[in-house]
């Protein structure tokens, strides 16, 4: 029985839907690649996102011991059921995957997510995934090449996704597709993005509400001073925003994209303390 996508839809006489991303993998060194990143074990829950017609679940479902396919497009039941029939190890779920309580879906058991999305949603995707209080083992994701590549930045380059990803997670790119391996093909280059989530925070913050609250006011306005970044994301005067940064061993006058994670956590320390009732 074919795998092709193409063939699947042509068959069932669907069209693919660009409104939801539908540019479905067909070429199996780039399935393979993504199941081997994923480092599945036998005893694995897997959530995965976006089945599509099947093609990746089919070998995320020989891997793991269960796995979860949230899928928001209804007209690709018949063709998921087809091609899932013989794995009964796959529960399928159509609904928007941001309406889903992924951690009572998995009942609090450890997970992975394995996921193929559009890449509109990717952002909001992971920000659901991260901020969760039951927040998967590991993540691979199919991503724009742009975002895996701001996901995985350095310091000197970091923005708020970058921070926030490196918050909850070691983000590393373990592959990159040309659009050739998609069918239809998009208009952009894609990158594998694999996230090891950790178990507790890497660096000392007071408390995450705290941290977010000053990485986000460091990030407040593009290309300024942090002086003048935090004085106007915190609604604080520049002077105490200086006394704030000196304080944390932070020279004002950086910009918030070369700060380490232990510098905003620094920062966040020096504010917590300061705010204390
Ligand atoms: N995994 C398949 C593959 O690799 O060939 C399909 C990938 S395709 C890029 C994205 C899939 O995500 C589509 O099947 C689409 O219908 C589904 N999708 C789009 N938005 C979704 C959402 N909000 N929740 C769940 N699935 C969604």
């Amino acid at each position: 029985m074919t795998t092709n996508p193409k063939t699947l839809l042509d068959h069932f006489e669907i069209d693919p839907k660009k409104s939801l991303g539908q540019n479905f993998l067909h070429d199996p060194n780039a399935l393979e690649k993504i199941v081997a990143s994923a480092e599945l074990m036998p005893d694995d829950v897997v959530v995965e996102i976006g089945p599509g017609t099947g093609t990746l679940t089919e070998l995320l479902a020989r891997a793991a011991k269960k796995v979860y396919s949230i899928e928001i497009d209804e007209r690709l039941r018949p063709i998921l059921a087809m091609q899932l029939a013989s794995h009964k190890n796959v529960a399928l779920v159509f609904e928007d995957v941001q309406e889903v309580n992924i951690p009572a879906l998995v009942e609090r058991q450890p997970f992975v997510v394995v996921a193929n999305i559009p890449y509109y949603i990717t952002s909001a995707i992971i920000r659901q995934l991260l901020e969760s209080d039951h927040r998967p083992r590991r993540i691979v994701m199919t991503v724009q090449l742009e975002l895996a590549e701001r996901m995985a930045a350095r310091p000197g380059d970091l923005s708020l996704m970058a921070v926030s990803v490196q918050f909850y997670g070691k983000p590393q790119i373990v592959a990159r597709f040309n659009p050739a391996v998609f069918w239809p093909r998009p208009d952009v280059a894609s990158a594998v993005i694999r996230i090891d989530t950790y178990e507790k925070p890497p660096v000392d913050v007071p408390d995450e509400k705290t941290f977010f609250k000053v990485v986000r006011a460091g990030f407040s306005q593009k290309r300024k001073q942090l002086r003048n970044a935090i004085a106007g994301g915190l609604a604080i005067k520049s002077e105490a925003a200086t006394a704030l940064l000196e304080r944390a061993g932070i020279d004002p006058s950086r910009r918030a994209e070369t700060l380490t994670l232990d510098e905003w956590a620094a920062l966040a320390r020096v504010y917590a303390a300061e705010n204390a009732d």
